[in-house]
């Protein structure tokens, strides 16, 4: 059976032979779901002590996958402990893959999520680098609307607001053979989180790193594998030691920005010959990861901005170019970009033992960096409609 599903796989195209592989064995099928409620319900903290993913919902969602069977039935129960032999592939050789995104109450009481049919194109290109297994991203998105629904009084209302999801994949076969997982288990959990920012904007202060690299050419910085993020923590703590928030994260002899902290990074420059302003971040080599507050953010800015004023860039820059402009008055602002915060303001960066200022005009922010962060919020919360970047969930009784 096995040799044959291989042999028919060899000789299709490539279209023919996705076909095969979905269709020998079970695809992720959301009318497949089993609810298993809680009869124990939690009590929900006050909106003021909520901390970013400390607490979470009654429910969780989880799909296990194997090899000869495909997908099994989505099962929602009450959030509970794994149960893992020591020895699963998960904690040793870090098959591991994650996504992150929120959902929102607007003010009807309906239950928002922003633009996660991205995260479930992603979460299928960082499954498929560690060699687990994909699933149809819709049927996924479906499962996170019954769970949205059904623990829908956890969704703190108001702006600033939300519920942070995780969706989880992890290799599960019990195994120290580095291999290809056989087991997988897909879950999602989620955390009801305040404001990033409860009073307004702070903006940060970074250290421009050069000793240690998050991404490298050819390597996973693009995706979100668990294994990206544990290396960064210590960088993190030094630069905290010296008084930075964060870390910007240089690549190569010419010192390119990539990103700063687990955020995508933006510069407003103006260019001294045309006098416009441009903004401007790294482009997709593959060592940047590809946000979706960052792709949000681009399209936006080509939309909404004056093509007379603006240019709207994603090309190389250098911290040798971000320290010329700041010199010559032409370093306008500066945020991080992505889904917890949606925009973090910085306000400097050390390099070298210097200190580059960002300039804050608005006290606290930039001006496009609070425009930015309004856009955002306004789809986020159902104010605003464009395209289909917010999905109301509904379920069907
Ligand atoms: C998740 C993440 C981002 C931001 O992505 P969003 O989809 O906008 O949340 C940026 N950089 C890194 C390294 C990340 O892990």
């Amino acid at each position: 059976m096995f040799g044959r599903t291989l042999f028919s796989l060899s000789r299709r195209t490539t279209l023919a032979g996705q076909h095969v592989r979905f269709n020998s064995i079970a695809p992720l099928d959301a009318s497949k779901l089993i609810i298993e409620k809680t009869t124990t319900p939690k009590l929900k903290l006050p909106k003021d002590e909520l901390v970013f993913g400390k607490t979470f919902t009654d429910h969780m969602l989880e799909i296990e996958w194997n090899k000869s069977t495909g997908w099994g039935a989505p099962k929602i129960s009450p959030y509970h402990n794994l149960s893992l032999d020591p020895s699963t592939i998960v904690f040793h050789y870090a098959f591991e893959c994650f996504e992150g995104m929120k959902a929102y109450k607007d003010i009807n009481g309906q239950i928002r999520t922003f633009r996660g049919d991205k995260n479930m194109v992603r979460m299928n290109q960082s499954a498929e680098r560690i060699a687990l297994p994909q699933f149809e991203g819709e049927e996924l998105q479906k499962l996170i609307d019954h769970l949205l629904v059904l623990d829908k009084d956890f969704i703190p209302e108001g702006k600033g607001y939300s519920l942070y999801l995780r969706p989880t994949m992890i290799g599960t076969s019990a195994s120290l053979g580095v291999g290809v997982p056989d087991k997988a288990l897909l879950y999602v959990i989620a955390s009801p989180v305040g404001p990033y920012y409860s009073s307004g904007f702070k903006p940060v202060s970074l250290e421009a790193t050069d000793y240690a690299v998050r991404a490298w050419p050819g390597g996973v910085g693009d995706k979100k594998l668990g294994a990206n993020y544990a290396p960064c923590v210590l960088p993190q703590l030094k630069a905290a030691e010296r008084g930075f928030h964060q870390n910007l994260w240089l690549f190569g002899e010419e010192s390119f920005i990539t990103e700063v902290g687990t955020m995508n990074v933006f510069f407003v420059l103006r260019d001294s010959k045309t006098g416009k302003k441009e903004l401007v971040t790294a482009p997709l080599d593959g060592t940047i990861l590809e946000g979706v507050t960052r792709d949000s953010i681009l399209e936006l800015a080509r939309e909404k901005l004056s093509k007379d004023e603006w240019i709207v860039n994603e090309r190389k820059f250098t911290i040798h170019e971000i320290k010329d402009a700041a010199k010559q008055g032409n370093l306008i602002e500066a945020f991080g970009a992505g889904t917890a915060a949606v925009v973090s303001p910085i306000k400097n960066i050390g390099y070298k033992g210097e200190d580059i200022n960002v300039p804050v005009v608005l006290g606290n922010s930039g001006e496009l960096t609070a425009q930015v962060a309004e856009w955002i919020r306004k789809i986020q919360y159902g104010e605003e409609e464009y395209k289909n970047w917010s999905r109301v969930a509904k379920v069907s009784a």
